[in-house]
């Protein structure tokens, strides 16, 4: 007899185009920080959709948002104006260095707006957009082109022209790689995907004065750290840096597919009717939702909270490193996203790792083939991470 896991897996194998490897493994409802499966198996989340349920799994006051305006207004055209998407630009203007704010569903897709609104806020023949190696913006054409990991290129070739890489770290390269065509610098504060790699705040700062020495713009990419992960509504924010243009994603929703670009007022105003539309984009239901989120992670003490349970999870991971210092070398992050990074030698058995904890009911993953990332929603518990690092331990042990 196979079981009801088992039987899901098999018929989602024959018909979804292979496009992850999946675990196997059918989920079915969610709360706080536990998923379960099929099965009724209990699993404690620190992937948290890739930094996206921030809340926690289907959070009341979410929830609740939501269920109020699917009653009322599931979507109109962006012909329109409609309340959720106007109070929610008002609340992310208001918390940011941003004036205004375009919304779309993803974010490969704020980060093609991006990519397009300083292509199109700079003067003619200024196209270039420099980004660093490690990084991640998407799987569109030009997010894939923008990203500086070649695995990503291989077999899509070719790509849309007008993106080259700076080494990360390497402020001289970057320097050595602006020409007449270049527009802008684009990167993450904190490298996700590529490992949990965080960009250390002078060499932000050298960026930040590239960019005005050149005249270009400076774009964050705060798709996974934005949103309260860090501690700080946005990433930079800790920082001393501020972009000329943001993109949000992952968190903004908490779980309902939105993407945000923001800019300040001067670049913005290069967007005009007809610049740039999605039709979806800032749907009622979804900019509901992200509404209900903000409001729950502006609150006063929450992003405190995130920042002393980064702290704690940051502290316990230590401690793994220097017990286990044939597999883990360092602890790197800010707030509430985490890596362990694993030597040299125990970095292929990092899948293997994610394998086990998924087989003793903790859901982690291993990114950029470096480090073990911790992603919790925000909403985690001393418990909880203290569960997780147990876990963790007992898998270096073996
Ligand atoms: C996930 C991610 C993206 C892409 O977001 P999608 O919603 O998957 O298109 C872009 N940039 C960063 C930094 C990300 O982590």
């Amino acid at each position: 007899m196979t079981s009801a896991n088992e039987q899901w897996v098999t018929r989602g194998e024959r018909v979804l185009m292979q496009t992850y490897g999946r675990l196997p493994v059918t989920m079915v409802r969610g709360a706080g920080c536990k998923l379960y499966d099929a099965e009724g198996r209990e699993y404690l989340d620190f992937v948290a959709g890739i930094a996206v349920c921030n809340l926690g799994h289907c959070h009341p006051q979410v929830t609740a948002a939501v269920r109020e305006q699917v009653e009322k207004l599931v979507h109109v055209s962006n012909l329109y104006h409609t309340q959720p998407q106007i109070e929610l630009a008002e609340l992310l203007v208001a918390n940011s260095f941003a004036d205004r704010v375009f919304f779309c569903n993803s974010g490969a897709e704020a980060n093609e707006a991006a990519i397009k609104l300083a292509r199109k806020a700079s003067p003619e023949g200024k196209y270039e957009i420099i980004s660093l190696t490690g990084s991640f913006h998407g799987r569109t054409l030009a997010t894939v082109a923008a990203t500086g990991q070649t695995k990503f290129h291989q077999g899509f070739e070719p790509l849309p022209s007008g993106f080259v890489h700076a080494p990360f770290g390497e402020i001289e390269a970057l320097r050595d790689l602006i020409g007449p065509a270049t527009c802008a610098v684009l990167c993450e504060p904190l490298q996700g995907e590529g490992g949990v790699r965080p960009l250390a705040p002078a060499y932000l700062r050298a960026i930040r004065e590239l960019c005005d020495q050149h005249g270009l713009l400076l774009i964050f990419d705060e798709v996974q750290v934005g949103m309260g992960r860090t501690g700080t509504l946005l990433a930079h924010e800790q920082l001393g840096v501020t972009p000329d243009i943001m993109t949000l994603a992952k968190g903004l929703g908490n779980g309902l597919p939105i993407g945000a670009m923001l800019a300040g007022e001067r670049v913005a105003a290069a967007f005009t009717p007809g610049s740039h539309a999605s039709t979806f984009g800032g749907n009622p239901v979804v900019c509901a939702a992200a509404l209900a989120t903000l409001q729950v992670l502006l609150a006063p003490g929450f992003l405190a909270g995130v920042a002393a349970k980064g702290e704690y999870l940051a502290t316990r991971l230590g401690e793994l490193a220097r017990q286990y210092p044939q597999r883990a070398v360092e602890v790197r992050g800010m707030g509430l996203i985490q890596g362990l990074v694993l030597s040299e030698s125990a970095r292929d058995q990092g899948l293997a790792m994610v394998r086990r904890l998924f087989e003793q009911g903790l859901l982690l993953n291993f990114a950029g083939n470096t480090a073990l990332r911790f992603i919790p929603p925000l909403v985690v518990s001393e418990g909880e991470i203290d569960r997780a690092v147990a876990m963790v331990a007992a898998v270096l042990r073996e």
